[in-house]
């Protein structure tokens, strides 16, 4: 095959289009992968509503990719042609700039964005990505059932092991939907005393089921009065869309407690005397490099944590793209693209 065919963002708030593109070449330090399946996430809108600024069009979204290398570009060092990989919303790295030799290589000062946001990503059936980028992925891992831990997997998973928690602590998971369904799986596994909480009773059978020990109903009880009630939490993981309820919850932390701030909110507002006289935090976390994926998707195939789906296939991406905005799908929507 000569071609590739995208579902490419055409403008800020266009929707998309289906176009069809001669197979491109991979530059220096690329790959070129074979699309297996591709993630749609709530960041996927930063691309297609226009939502930061100096965005280039047409541009193709999509930042939890699995796939097979399928060809190399010039200076690729330990990759190979037939590897499965993954690419997720870090874009690479150059490897010699004062961050990267920092160990900092998520905030490279030479390669920076976002995979499928500054870069062309996954809605498709080819794409480059920096070999930089690329994580190993087992080939016993279904790819659609997979991609998600791109990028809502990694993103929970690294800010829980980097969240100051030790086996046996309260950690609260705020918000069962996309990322919080997986924040559950991985709390409990890294066996925290996991709680979720979440407006109404409807989410806490499967909540439970997930491995949450506690539940607590965000609207018929204060959520940080209920988590003091616990003895406050060691972490709060805030997956939600909405920074009132963020707020909200942010007094439920305990002693040395930090809140990790990983939905995108726009302000937030919290109490500075709540936060000293407790020496608590509130942290964002950026998701993850490449040597994390691996991570997540180790410690995924370890205990068995597995993103609950959506299917869909690629054209009809506009599709998945609303629902997954509707925030009403159970509870990651992902295309499935190839073999
Ligand atoms: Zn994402
Ligand atoms: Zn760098």
């Amino acid at each position: 095959m000569s071609k590739m065919r995208a579902m490419v963002a055409a403008g800020p708030g266009k929707g998309f289009r289906l176009e069809e593109r001669e197979l491109p070449a991979p530059g220096r330090h690329e790959v070129r992968v074979r699309v297996q399946a591709c993630g749609v996430c709530h960041s996927d809108s930063v691309t297609v509503e226009g939502l930061m600024p100096g965005l280039v069009y047409p541009r193709i979204p999509g930042h939890e990719v699995i796939g097979v290398v399928e060809a190399l570009g010039p200076d690729v060092d330990g990759w190979e042609v037939g590897t499965r990989v993954g690419v997720g919303w870090f874009p690479g790295a150059c490897g010699w700039c004062g961050h990267c030799r920092r160990g900092d290589s998520f905030a490279c000062e030479n390669i920076k964005g976002a995979t499928g946001v500054t870069r062309d990503g996954g809605y498709a059936t080819h794409m480059l990505a920096l070999a930089s980028a690329l994580a190993h992925v087992p080939s016993d891992l279904d790819s659609v059932e997979s991609a998600p831990l791109l990028c809502a997997g990694i993103t929970t998973f690294n800010a829980l092991r980097h969240c100051g928690a030790a086996p046996g602590d309260l950690v609260a998971i705020h918000g069962v939907g996309g990322l919080g369904h997986l924040g559950i799986q991985f709390a409990a596994r890294a066996g925290y005393r996991t709680v979720a909480v979440n407006r109404g009773r409807d989410k806490e059978k499967l909540a439970r089921e997930l491995g949450a020990h506690d539940y607590i109903d965000s609207e018929a009880a204060d959520p940080a009065a209920a988590l003091q009630s616990m003895g406050g939490a060691k972490a709060i993981l805030a997956t939600v869309t909405n920074a009132q309820a963020m707020q909200a919850i942010s007094g439920g932390l305990g002693t040395n407690g930090t809140m990790l701030v990983i939905g995108a909110v726009g302000a937030l507002t919290v109490d500075s005397l709540d936060l000293l006289m407790k020496r608590a935090a509130v942290k964002g976390w950026y998701s993850g490099v490449a040597r994390d994926s691996e991570d997540t998707l180790s410690f995924s195939r370890l205990h068995g944590i597995k993103s609950m789906n959506e299917i869909y296939p690629l054209e009809e991406a506009p599709a998945a793209y609303e629902r997954m905005m509707s925030g009403k799908a159970r509870f990651r929507v992902v295309l499935r693209i190839g073999d």
